[in-house]
């Protein structure tokens, strides 16, 4: 059984750090929401007073936060300080590569190993335990981050050294941000064309347009039980969240010198979506404002 430290209980770390506790592993778990530290405790989590309360006693420390500057201070200011020695540390919020490498040089200086480790899998994957992850790391480190990620993971592939889960995760959500807007497009013209949906749907399923956002996502309702569109885009992706992955793939872009036309144009759209409707809907509801249909 391992000491967890689970810093970040929002959507994605309540699931998560339920799977651990699900797993026999005692975790020490912190948020600054009440509510959340709250919920951890009906999950069998122990709450903790602080970052450093959680750590003090903890071998593994892993973080779900919302970006790259909550991941800095909270390494550099709690984790580190307070963490004992041999402590591993892996964070699997979505953040700039910058400052996963960053934090990955300031851990390391002191002395404990670290991963990047961002998830794609959604709060559903978050709950079952079938998220992917997506690691940078050290080649050495790699069985001993796995052993740690297994209870709430589908697969766990290293990408590279420190940053490049985070550069996998970017890279992935912008093809992904691309593909639902050229779905939510196909079905916009089918519209105006007359063609039914699920005729189109069962065509393009079958054909060279097929894509995950089509068969696994759907944006129009009805087609796939599972999809956001058949909940009114309640839960899901949000918005928001699909504008801050584009946001960090164009800013990535830039410093590397990468062509990327595409991501620049959907990351415009998906600002101008979140503008009008708010960012809190799921970003399949695109499809709304390519059918001149926003409420
Ligand atoms: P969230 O906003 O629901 O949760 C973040 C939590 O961090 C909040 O509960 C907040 O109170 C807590 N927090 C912030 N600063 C803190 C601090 N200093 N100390 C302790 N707690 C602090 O966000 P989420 O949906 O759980 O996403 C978390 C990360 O996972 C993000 O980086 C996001 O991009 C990524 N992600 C989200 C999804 C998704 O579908 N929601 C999917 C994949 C990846």
């Amino acid at each position: 059984m391992s000491q967890i430290a689970f810093i970040g209980l929002g959507n994605m770390g309540s699931g998560m750090a339920a799977c651990q506790v699900r797993a026999g592993h005692s975790v020490h778990a912190f948020d600054l929401s009440a509510a959340a530290l709250e919920k951890a405790k009906q999950a069998g989590c122990e709450p903790a007073r602080s970052v450093a309360d959680a750590v003090r006693e903890c071998d593994l420390v892993i973080t779900m936060l919302p970006a790259g500057p909550q991941v800095r201070e909270v390494y550099a200011n709690e984790i580190i300080p307070n963490a004992r020695a041999g402590t591993l540390m892996i964070d699997c919020s979505t953040i700039d590569v910058e400052s996963a490498r960053a934090v990955a040089a300031l851990v390391t200086q002191h002395g404990f190993e670290f991963a990047d480790a961002p998830v794609s899998g959604g709060v559903a994957g978050a709950e079952a335990g079938s998220l992917a992850f997506m690691v940078g790391c050290e080649v050495g480190q790699f069985s001993q981050i796995e052993s740690a990620l297994e209870p709430m993971a589908r697969a766990i592939i290293r990408a590279g050294d420190h940053g490049a889960g985070q550069a996998a995760k970017i890279c992935n959500n912008m093809l992904l941000g691309i593909s639902m807007i050229g779905t939510c497009e196909a079905f916009a013209l089918a519209e105006k064309l007359g063609l039914a949906p699920d005729r189109f749907f069962e065509i393009a399923s079958k054909s060279s347009g097929q894509c995950w956002s089509l068969t696994s996502y759907a944006p129009w309702p009805g087609l796939v039980e599972s999809a956001p569109a058949n909940r009114n885009y309640e839960g899901g992706f949000a918005t928001a969240m699909m504008l801050k992955d584009l946001k960090l793939a164009q800013d990535a872009a830039a410093k590397s010198g990468a062509t990327t036309p595409l991501g620049a144009q959907a990351e415009a759209m998906y600002a101008l979506f979140d503008r009008l409707c708010g960012g809190g809907r799921d970003f399949s509801s695109i499809l709304q404002l390519l059918r001149g249909q926003l409420s």
